[in-house]
């Protein structure tokens, strides 16, 4: 933003259009070469989210706990459940990294307040809009920049719904000449892929160093930090974490950088800043790391036999018969979150748990398509 005195040469659409991420990338790119892809996708997102509310019909995407309140309930419903089998320790916190717009800790709080759980509210969040709407949904919260001053006393119950996935990712590719950083560079009006030009073979593991010409290992170190942090303080601290996201649980390859506008995939190096860039989270190295640290992994299993293990079904008919005019609408919802062919498999739940934490409820689920009733 400026104050300063407007120039005859200039208005506010040109203003704005030169302050477009995408100039500015173009700009240092032409003058200094290429930049990172994680520069890229950290700063595109910084950018796209503290500028808007991307979230419902009439933005860019639609998350779980925007469809249906069954999600947030179930959540509150699980996080109750091992807190009380963990003996209803206190005081208790509630941490949520990225709460969009609240809606899941309005739904899981006053879920867990029916178990006599009213734990102190902490969200991690970064967007000053987001903050706004949020404060309005959940006015009792305390808000952190990061983890780093939620209190190190007493167990925390975190929830990070879709959070891990904006986190900007680092590419390495295998190139004719050994291994290089993937970044991005300006060429004829168009941002694109392009090798870098320092070696980078020793950051590639030994065993893995003489993959294909082509081959692209994606790793995202914001995650890396972000699952350490909450794996020692459930050792530290106890309590019980869930991580939620689209990803994949066995070990995978190549790129899987993505960007969504309007509820459309578009290509990933158009208009950064404007549209969300987002990428599958590793659950697998995120169990490893975590247990490497002390936390008890739970499970990590896809989110329809999790939501189904936990009474989706049962809750989304007991909705239908308060408003009985809603029925379908509920059952659709939840079915959208369940259902094979729609979120129920590609987003998957991670739980975690301090070491003397119980099991938690639902990760030992029926198999897909199954009924738990
Ligand atoms: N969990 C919400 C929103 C998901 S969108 C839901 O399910 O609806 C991602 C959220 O993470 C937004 O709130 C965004 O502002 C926040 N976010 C993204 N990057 C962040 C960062 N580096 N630090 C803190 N919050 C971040």
């Amino acid at each position: 933003m400026s104050f300063g005195k407007r120039t005859p040469l200039t208005d506010e659409s040109r203003l704005s259009d030169e302050n477009k991420l995408s100039k500015v990338f173009a700009r240092l790119i032409q003058n200094h070469g290429p930049i990172s892809l994680m520069q890229y996708m950290g700063e595109a997102n910084a950018r796209y989210y503290s500028t808007r509310d991307p979230l419902g019909a009439a933005g860019d995407f639609i998350t779980a706990p925007e469809i249906s309140q069954i999600f947030g309930e179930l959540i509150g419903l699980w996080l109750a459940d091992i807190w009380i089998r963990a003996g209803r320790p206190g005081p208790v916190h509630y941490v949520e990294l990225g709460p969009g717009r609240g809606t899941l800790a309005k739904d899981a709080l006053r879920t867990m307040k029916r178990f006599d759980l009213v734990p102190k509210v902490h969200f991690v969040e970064s967007s000053l809009v987001l903050k706004d709407v949020q404060l309005a949904a959940v006015p009792e919260a305390m808000w952190h920049n990061d983890l780093s001053t939620v209190p190190t006393t007493g167990p925390i119950l975190l929830v990070a719904n879709e959070f891990l996935d904006a986190l900007p990712v680092r590419q390495l590719v295998r190139t004719e000449t050994g291994w290089r950083e993937r970044m991005v560079g300006y060429y004829q009006e168009r941002f694109l892929p392009v090798a870098g030009s320092l070696p980078m073979d020793a950051a590639v593991p030994v065993e893995r160093r003489e993959a294909p010409v082509g081959t692209i290992i994606e790793t995202c170190p914001g995650a890396a930090a972000v699952m350490q942090e909450v794996a020692r303080r459930l050792a530290e601290q106890g309590g019980a974490a869930l991580f939620i996201d689209y990803g994949n649980v066995d070990a995978h390859e190549g790129s899987t950088l993505q960007a969504v506008r309007a509820h459309e995939k578009v290509d990933p190096f158009t208009d950064p800043g404007e549209v969300d860039l987002t990428a599958l989270v590793d659950f697998a190295m995120m169990a490893r790391m975590a247990q490497d640290l002390g936390a008890r992994w739970l499970g990590t299993i896809g989110q329809g036999r999790w939501l189904k293990g936990l009474g989706a079904d049962a809750r989304a008919r007991a909705l239908g018969q308060i408003a009985p005019q809603h029925a379908t609408a509920f059952w659709v919802a939840k079915e959208r979150l369940c259902a094979p062919d729609q979120m129920g498999e590609l987003f998957k739940v991670m739980g975690l748990a301090g070491p003397e934490w119980p099991d938690g409820a639902a990760f030992a689920g029926p198999a897909p398509g199954v009924e738990a009733e």
